[in-house]
Formats: structure tokens, sequence, C-alpha cells
């Protein structure tokens, strides 16, 4: 598969194109030889068939391609800088048939592609296995959220200056009737590349709001946004109405959101943003200090609180340096006026480290596992 060919196309014409696929033809054409047969299966894709070899040999000849293309192509008035990806698949190996040999080839290429292109890939059934399990994911998903799979639990964030829990925050948790609980790190992204994410971002919005609202007292629950579902400007409204329909005042709402959101900002995440904050929302900023860290846009956006995350905490006992920079953390928040969570606190030790700190809050497994709706309105009373 020639990398980017669309790309190409576009900008140069598809006169360009169809002169590309000539040169590439041929170029394959020099590299193989008597080696093998070669056909264009169409699109920017070539198809090789090397009868008789064995996958070190196949390896070779992928490599010899993927050099060769190294040289560029002289298409009249332009020379073009094109690379190519390859997957292959060594029958009978890796497949009886045509039909299973091709497929497998394929997903030997988006393996390539996945790694970054200009590389060739082999197949391996433990690529079959992943794509297999990615596809009961995706299939899952859309029956999950209408067949209530989905459930949210909460993990209390607690205030070190007197142990009253402040806040708790919804996690989401899904039981898979085949594959069993699988891990929002895994499906979230999943469901972000299936245009899911909005709907699912929804349904969490209106849970812990609807738990939230039978909470004692004024603790406040915070929500996980991904960057995917700020790009909404649904999002604003969608808030609103689970408000209004809950009762939940919006000071008992907290959205978290990570600094990739700053990451391509066209304009739209900064005015979600400030509608937010209109509304009367809290804004966290979550795992602190792993992301594409700035500090302009602590200057630009009022945040609440500062989550600094758990890989910090993780090694605060052992390591001077996680020490110095939480410290310095919590120094900054400090000035700017903001809450400070720390995350992942799992130990006393840690625990008087974030004191130390300064911290305001602390999460972690020490203080409570994420658990069901009921237990934390005991928790909360208790
Ligand atoms: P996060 O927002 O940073 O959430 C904190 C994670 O740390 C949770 O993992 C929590 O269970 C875990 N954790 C809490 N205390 C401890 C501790 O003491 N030790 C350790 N080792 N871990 C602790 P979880 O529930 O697996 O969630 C992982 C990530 O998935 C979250 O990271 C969040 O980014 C995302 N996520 C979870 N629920 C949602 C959701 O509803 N929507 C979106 N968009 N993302 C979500
Ligand atoms: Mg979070
Ligand atoms: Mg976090």
């Amino acid at each position: 598969d020639i990398d980017r060919f669309k790309e190409i196309n576009d900008s140069l014409g598809h006169m360009v194109g169809d002169q590309l696929l000539r040169a590439v033809a041929d170029r394959l054409n020099e590299v193989v030889q008597g080696r093998g047969r070669i056909a264009r299966f169409g699109g920017d894709e070539f198809v090789i068939i090397c009868p008789d070899t064995d996958r070190v040999t196949a390896a070779l000849i992928a490599q010899e391609i993927i050099s060769y293309f190294a040289h560029g192509f002289d298409l009249g008035e332009h020379h073009l800088q094109a690379t190519a990806s390859i997957g292959y698949a060594v029958a009978p190996q890796d497949g009886r048939d045509m039909d299973e040999l091709m497929q497998h080839a394929d997903l030997a290429l988006y393996e390539a592609k996945g790694k970054g292109r200009n590389r060739a890939s082999s197949f391996n059934w433990s690529l079959k296995e992943r794509f297999n399990r990615l596809h009961e994911i995706e299939t899952g998903l859309r029956r999950a959220l209408a067949g209530g799979e989905l459930m949210l639990l909460f993990q209390p964030i607690v205030a070190l200056e007197n142990g009253h829990i402040d806040a708790c925050e919804a996690l989401l948790r899904w039981h898979h009737p085949v594959l069993g609980p699988i891990p929002p790190s895994e499906f979230i992204p999943i469901a972000e590349s299936m245009g899911m994410i909005e709907a699912m971002t929804d349904w969490v919005l209106r849970q812990a709001c609807i738990a939230a609202a039978s909470w004692p007292g004024e603790v406040r629950v915070a929500i996980n946004i991904s960057p995917a579902s700020l790009k909404s400007t649904e999002l604003p409204a969608n808030v609103i109405a689970a408000l209004l329909e809950t009762g939940l005042p919006a000071r008992r709402l907290e959205l978290e959101v990570t600094e990739s959101i700053f990451l391509d900002d066209s304009g739209q995440t900064n005015m979600i943003l400030r509608e937010l904050q209109r509304i009367g929302l809290r804004l966290a900023l979550d795992d602190f200090g792993t992301g594409y860290s700035s500090l302009s846009y602590l200057r630009s956006y009022r945040f609440d609180t500062l989550k600094v995350d758990q890989s910090f905490m993780a090694g605060i006992s052992a390591n001077p340096e996680d020490r110095a920079i939480v410290r310095a953390i919590g120094n900054l928040a400090r000035d700017l006026k903001m809450d400070t969570v720390a995350e992942g606190i799992e130990t006393p030790d840690q625990l008087q480290h974030a004191r130390e700190a300064g911290f305001t809050n602390v999460q972690g497994y020490l203080c409570s596992r994420p658990v069901p709706t009921e237990c934390i309105a005991e928790m909360i009373a208790a």
C-alpha cells in the first residue's frame, strides 16, 4: 500500500497519481523480477505472490521494496518522495486458502501502518487475536450502552484538612458477557474511534447527576470528559439538561479534562470550556504532569482543581525527584488558589508526603476503592 496516496492525488491531481502508480508498478517489477507475480489490487494497493518463499525471504523482498522506494520517483517535472507499507503472510502456516492469506496479509499491513508506515510487518496469530478482541469490543459496545451492561463506580476525594469527603469521581465499568470486565483504558479509546463517546459521556453525565443528587450535603461528583467529547458543541446543552432533570446544582458537578485537550485547540474547545464555566461547573485538570505540559494554559483558564498524576505519588517515597516535583506543584497550585488532589494514594507514607506538599485533597485505595453509589452515601454519612 502506498502511504498517503490520497494526499498526493488530492494535492497534485489524478494525472500525477496515475503516473506514480505506473512508476511504482515498474519499480516493483524491477525488484521482484522472476521471484513472483505482481498485480494491482485496486486503488493504491498491489499484491505480490511469490511461490515457494519462506518468511525470511518474504521479509527480504519486502525490505528491498521499501529501500527502493527511498530513491523517490521522477515523474516529469515532479520528483516525488513516496513510501510504502507492506504486510505479508506465508502459506501454509498463516492461511490455507487465498481468502485467508489475503485477509491476514491485510491485518499485517494494518499493523505496519499503525507502527508508523514505511515498513513491513509479518502476519502472526496474536495479531489475529488482537483484531478479534477489538472486533468483539466494537460490536459489544453498541449493545452495552443500550443494554445496561455499563455501570458507574464512585471513588471518594477526601479533604486533608478534616477528613471529610469533598467529592467523588465517577469511574466507568463494563462487564462484557463473554470477555469479562474490560478496563476503561481499553474501551474508551475504542468508543472514541467509533464516534460513540458522546453518547457514552451523556449517559455517564446523567447517571452521575442522579447519584450525586441522592447524596447528603454538598458533596460534588466529578466526571471524566475525553477530548473528543469536548469537541461536541452539544456538551453544554447536555450538561444543562442533566442538571435540570436531576435537580443537581451546577456547583456540585466537576468536569475532569486532561492536558491533551490543548493539543489541537481549534478555538472550539476554548469556547466550550468557557461556556461550561459560565454555567457554574467546576473544572479539574486530570493526570497533571504527564501530558504535554505547558504552564501557559494555567494562565488562560481558571481551573478549580489540579489532580497530580498517580505516577508521581507512586514513586514519592523512594525518589527525591518525585518529591521535588510534587512539592513544586503544591506551591504553584496554592498560589494560583486551586485545590490539589494527589491521585493514587495507597500508603500512609504517600499520604504524609501529600500533606507535606500542601495538597488540599487525596484520592486512592488508602481511603477507598471505587464503590457503588449506595456505599458512597453511607461513607459520606459516616
Ligand atoms: P483517571 O481519571 O485518572 O482515574 C483514576 C484511575 O486511578 C481510576 O482507574 C482509578 O480506579 C485508579 N485509582 C484510584 N485510586 C488508585 C490507587 O490508589 N492506586 C491505583 N493503582 N489506582 C488507583 P480506572 O477506573 O481504571 O480508570 C482509568 C482511566 O479511564 C481514568 O483515569 C479515566 O481517564 C478513564 N475513565 C474512567 N471512566 C471514564 C468515563 O466515564 N469517561 C471517560 N472519558 N474516561 C473515563
Ligand atoms: Mg479522572
Ligand atoms: Mg487521573
